[in-house]
């Protein structure tokens, strides 16, 4: 069955005093929010706030009780709503691929679903996974369960983006991975945006990842909307001590002088280590089996650097060793300050070095949870 081409670009998206219900309490209150075609716009707010509930009025996963929704001045409530899920791609956290079918199928189940042929669903698929880093002659033909937990989200991102889809729907995606992982793909994630310029809507309660992706934030706080604005509005003028509390970057660097970087660095997980005597190939398996996508190689304890999973699967030769591609890494001592090894990560554009008390290693930091920790 074919549906329905909605919308080709998103003009606006209207929520007038939008109400849901469960039982006698609001999971979303007198809702009125504007989005913009085009825009990113983060739904922030603490867990049960009624951001899920909110993003699922928007495809009708959820019907309101009261109010009504518009995009591009029409009322969802009269489209199909089929037709509407097909037109928004929806990208949740753990995203329910479909285990008995392989990367290939899973991405393509929608087109096929809409009649398109082998040859043009194949070509779609290959592009987008592609498109996700995933090089399409290594993926494809496999299964979930073969890949780690970032190589699935990809997959899901892609299958979202199957129908080219002018709006998407992202619900906490990056929430379940590790803080590496996650901050690796958001860097992705925000170049995908700029390629694709499409409307996104996208729930986090994470500070750091809203203030990095959203073009304006929302903040919903026990099923209301509480403000919304760029970022920079946010922190200079918060309408309650709410946002205040949420947005208050400069507790965040208060203490930054005092402290070292033991302190706030990671414990170094074994997990992450690779020794320089592995070739591509290897290391590829042995991040997959451990579920990582980032490896710092050693020498005989000696530091070499870092390797990238995504840089790993794009190289020509799978037998060249991983010293010879491993990426160096700035190493800072556990008695360092915090501030001026942020400072000196933030001028290079590292978001990850390694704290090595002489040649022991210690540990990681990391550049984003190092403020989430402050907040
Ligand atoms: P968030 O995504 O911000 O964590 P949700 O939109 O999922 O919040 O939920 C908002 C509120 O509505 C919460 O109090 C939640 O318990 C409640 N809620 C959500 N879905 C249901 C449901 N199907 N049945 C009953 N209560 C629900
Ligand atoms: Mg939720």
């Amino acid at each position: 069955m074919r549906t329905q081409r909605l919308f080709e670009r998103i003009e606006s998206i209207e929520l007038q005093a939008v109400s849901k219900k469960y039982g006698s309490r609001f999971a979303v209150d007198s809702l009125d929010l504007n989005i913009e075609g085009g825009e990113l716009l983060v739904l922030l707010g603490p867990s049960g706030s009624g951001k899920t509930t909110t993003l699922r009025m928007i495809n009708r996963m959820i019907e309101p009780d009261t109010g009504t929704i518009l995009i591009n001045g029409q009322n969802i409530m009269k489209l199909d709503p089929v037709s509407l899920r097909r037109n928004i791609g929806y990208v949740i956290q753990n995203i329910g691929l479909f285990p008995h079918m392989t990367i290939g199928e899973n991405v393509g189940l929608v087109p096929k679903l809409e009649g398109w042929d082998e040859i043009r669903t194949t070509e779609r698929v290959r592009y987008l996974l592609d498109f996700v880093s995933l090089p399409p002659d290594r993926f494809i033909k496999r299964y979930p369960r073969q890949l780690s937990g970032g190589q699935q989200q990809r997959v899901g991102l892609a299958r979202a983006l199957a129908m080219n889809p002018p709006l998407l729907l992202m619900d906490e995606p990056f929430g379940a991975l590790d803080p590496i992982l996650r901050k690796q793909l958001q860097e992705e994630f925000l170049d995908i945006k700029k390629e694709i310029g499409r409307t996104i809507v996208f729930i986090t309660h994470d500070i750091e990842e809203a203030f990095r992706l959203g073009d304006r934030i929302a903040i919903m706080d026990n099923a209301k909307l509480v403000q919304v604005g760029p970022p920079e509005e946010l922190i200079f003028e918060p309408v309650n001590d709410l946002v205040a509390d949420i947005v208050d970057t400069e507790r965040k660097f208060k203490h930054m002088d005092i402290l070292n970087v033991k302190d706030l660095m990671t414990p170094l997980d074994t997990k992450y280590l690779l020794d320089a005597s592995m070739d591509i190939c290897g290391a590829v398996q042995t991040m997959k089996e451990r579920d990582t996508e980032i490896g710092i190689v050693f020498e005989n304890n000696v530091l070499v650097g870092k390797v990238e999973m995504i840089d790993l699967l794009k190289s020509e030769d799978e037998y060249t060793l991983i010293k010879k591609v491993a990426k160096p890494m700035k190493v800072f001592a556990p008695q360092d300050s915090v501030a001026s090894a942020l400072s000196e990560m933030k001028k290079s554009g590292e978001y990850m070095a390694m704290v090595m008390n002489g040649d022991a290693p210690r540990g990681v930091l990391v550049s984003d949870e190092v403020l989430l920790k402050l907040i």
